[in-house]
């Protein structure tokens, strides 16, 4: 996966309709429902934002030998007719730093099949990206494919560097029989580990 434009995907935590995560694949779900008042779901999701965006700032730079100057999100595909703001974008817009440099991806509006990787599911707008390490933020990773063309769209845009930051990565009973045994036997802290570097999976580096 890591070949197709990311060079660095971290991960905050883990999410899904299995134990021990299945609370949190509620919260990941919760948190950008219209129907559901913005509460402990959008809080939770916000607190994780803030422990990868702000406490963890310098990691992707460290990792890669070049500090991002920017950030995007992954915006929903296709794209809907009326432009609205995403949640995740409304969040991440609130925890940058005043004057961050925001990369806009657009998605397109008709897409065969959203979920394949395809470098032209996402464009940039003018010359934003040119040049810069990117710090790309996704609320959920499942297989990846979004993450992924939105990167190849900014490294097609000239970005040097592409890190994704995904707040959940997801895990599903059924599709994935290997890693639903990984996780059972892996996921097993009862809580939330906020010491461990979601770039690296343990120390900050
Ligand atoms: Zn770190």
């Amino acid at each position: 996966m890591l070949e197709d434009g990311i060079d660095l995907l971290g991960v905050v935590t883990y999410a899904g309709y299995l134990d021990p995560i299945a609370q949190s694949g509620h919260v990941m779900r919760g948190y950008k429902n219209p129907a559901i008042p913005r509460g402990s779901h959008w809080q939770t999701v916000r607190l994780m934002a803030a422990l990868g965006l702000l406490c963890h700032r310098d990691c992707p730079g460290k990792l890669l030998g070049q500090p991002p100057t920017a950030w995007a999100t992954v915006p929903s595909l296709p794209a809907t007719p009326q432009p609205q703001t995403h949640p995740l974008n409304e969040m991440v817009r609130q925890l940058a730093r005043q004057g961050g440099h925001e990369v806009v991806l657009e998605a397109k509006g008709h897409v065969q099949n959203p979920r394949a990787i395809n470098a032209s599911h996402f464009t940039v707008r003018a010359d934003s990206a040119r040049g810069r390490h990117i710090l790309l933020i996704d609320d959920t990773w499942t297989g990846g494919g979004h993450a992924t063309s939105a990167a190849m769209g900014l490294k097609a845009a000239g970005a040097t560097h592409v890190s994704v930051l995904v707040l959940a990565r997801w895990l599903s009973i059924g599709w994935e029989a290997t890693t639903t045994a990984w996780a059972k036997r892996a996921l097993t802290a009862p809580d939330f580990r906020p010491d461990v570097c979601p770039w690296t999976q343990g120390s900050c580096p």
